[in-house]
Order: C-alpha cells, then sequence, then structure tokens
C-alpha cells in the first residue's frame, strides 16, 4: 500500500490529512475544517506503485495523446492522480484516469 493513499480522511479547510477512519473536528487548532473520508475511487489501480516514486511512466490518453512524466496526486477529499510532465512542461499536468493506458508509443509533440 502506497503511504500517501493510507490516509483516511482530510480536513476541507486546511487539507490536512489523518488517519482517523471517520468524519470528526479537525485536530490542528485553531482550524475550524471538518475531517471529511476520502475517497480513492477516482484513482486507478494501475498507476497507484508508481505515486511519489519519481518513476517516469508513458501513457496514452483516450484522445491519442503520448505523454511521458512522473505520476503526482490532487489535494482535497476525492483526490485524483496526475501526470507531471517532465520535459518543456511549464507545470503542465494531465489526469490519469481509468482510460489511460501505458504504451510504448512514440510521444507526441505540440498539440492544444
Ligand atoms: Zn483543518
Amino acid at each position: 500500500m502506497n503511504e500517501r493513499l493510507s490516509y483516511k480522511t482530510v480536513c476541507d479547510v486546511c487539507y490536512k490529512k489523518t488517519w482517523y477512519e471517520g468524519p470528526r473536528k479537525c485536530s490542528y487548532n485553531p482550524c475550524p475544517g471538518t475531517l471529511r473520508v476520502i475517497d480513492y475511487s477516482s484513482i486507478p489501480e494501475k498507476f497507484k506503485g508508481y505515486l511519489g516514486t519519481g518513476q517516469r511512466v508513458r501513457v496514452k490518453f483516450s484522445w491519442g495523446e503520448v505523454k511521458t512524466g512522473t505520476v503526482g496526486l490532487t489535494t482535497g477529499w476525492k483526490p485524483a492522480l496526475l501526470l507531471i510532465l517532465t520535459r518543456r512542461s511549464h507545470g503542465s499536468s494531465y489526469i490519469l484516469d481509468a482510460s489511460t493506458e501505458f504504451t510504448s508509443e512514440k510521444v507526441t509533440r505540440g498539440g492544444i
């Protein structure tokens, strides 16, 4: 289990993650937030092992674009995995969803 996917709840105000199992008041004083149960259902199993490793993956998106990058995680109670581009990226990132596949095809340049 990836440590970053083992948190149970996240505060809706300060976004701190905890291992408390159910909804409760945020324990970080003086934060007025409430812990919400994290929903990992939008995270595809196939990419979980790459999260936070810094390892590059090459993937093809449902619209045909091929990109390489490392895998990151969005914040919030329903996190998603991101492909963080490693080359001339200017901080661009793409959501990795269930329709995204690993590929060995050539990386596509430019595009929209
Ligand atoms: Zn909080």
